[in-house]
């Protein structure tokens, strides 16, 4: 089969890759109908975490092909949305909703869903079948449930969006996108969106944005604080995962209120001090997708949310260089690739 693979920063390429196959009983092959590349897909394109000829891509959807004799959920001709982290669904951890920490984990990425087929282990506890076969134009939506809107949807959460709160987001990728489609689901009053580029506040404020702030860092929690009376946002969702982005979260934050991150961190170092006099609640992490799959799948089948708008460009899974480039660029917000 085909298959993208990293084969060096910056050097994305479309190879041969042996056919997945049934290791486990627990497994499930699918024939991806969908993958597409994640914001998170970069930090190696750009050298930030290490790969050499690492198989990529952690996001997908499509229609089951063989199960192991102990798969009981999902059946050959299924379509099924799944997390970008297998789990059991089982053990304790994943009975308290954070399935992507799963005693059993395993992370899709290391398969690499950016391929025709892909092995799914623990399929019971991953995929959600979805109630027949999609519409083409779910099929975007269905693809951003495994992640990126799972991922916003579960920030949300963690940030205890409700109804009456003002939420701030930080991060206009897909994520941060979603974040604000989450929060006007959750029946926040006010969303302030903080973004510089035209077409991504557009697509927040169809999400739901109510405010746009384009300064960032010290001068977008001026701008936040003034929007909020002085006090700062009830609920703050953090996508982007660098220091800046998360202490402009935090700072954003009004005392008592609540940060959801969910911007994979990397080297952000929280100074204790401050921290300790924000009275902020901090949660967050890599999102249990799979707590919210079930419900997403039916408000995505039922029409009642589009988050596959925050695909802007589909590519052949052949052009998958050009789909890294367009995201790296900032050309595009989210690539989808079609095996
Ligand atoms: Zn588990």
């Amino acid at each position: 089969m085909r298959g993208v693979v990293m084969h060096a920063p910056g050097d994305v390429r479309v190879v041969d890759r042996e056919d997945p196959q049934i290791v486990q009983p627990t497994d499930a092959i699918i024939r991806v109908t969908a993958a597409c590349v994640c914001g998170s897909d970069l930090w190696p394109y750009r050298g930030i975490d290490d790969a050499t000829d690492a198989p990529m891509g952690h996001e997908y959807v499509g229609v089951v092909e063989a199960v192991g004799a102990e798969v009981k959920t999902v059946k050959p001709g299924d379509f099924v949305a799944g997390s970008f982290m297998a789990s059991d669904n089982t053990c304790e951890i994943c009975q308290a909703g954070y399935q992507s920490r799963c005693v059993h984990v395993e992370s899709m990425g290391r398969i690499g869903t950016q391929a025709e087929r892909a092995r799914i282990p623990l399929a019971d506890g991953t995929l959600v079948a979805t109630p027949g076969q999609p519409a083409p134009e779910l099929i975007p939506s269905l693809l951003a449930a495994s992640d990126v809107l799972g991922t916003g949807w579960f920030a949300a959460v963690a940030a205890e969006v409700g109804p009456g709160k003002t939420v701030a987001v930080v991060g206009d990728g897909a994520v941060g996108l979603l974040g604000v489609l989450s929060a006007k689901h959750f029946g926040a009053e006010r969303i302030i969106a903080m973004s510089r580029h035209a077409d991504r506040q557009d697509l927040a404020r169809e999400f739901g944005a109510t405010d746009i702030v384009e300064e960032r860092g010290d001068a977008g929690v001026a701008r936040i604080k003034e929007l909020t009376g002085g006090l700062g946002a009830h609920s703050v969702i953090e996508a982007v995962g660098t220091q800046e982005s998360m202490m402009q979260a935090i700072r954003s934050t009004r005392p008592g209120g609540h940060v959801g991150y969910v911007g994979v961190s990397h080297d952000v170092q929280l100074p204790g001090r401050e921290l300790f006099f924000s009275g902020v609640h901090l949660h967050g992490g890599p999102a249990p997708v799979r707590r919210f799959l079930p419900e997403l799948i039916q408000l995505i089948w039922d029409r009642r949310i589009d988050p596959g708008k925050v695909f802007d460009l589909t590519l052949p899974l052949e052009d998958a260089a050009e789909a890294y480039r367009a995201m790296d660029e900032r050309r595009a917000i989210k690539v989808l690739l079609q095996p």
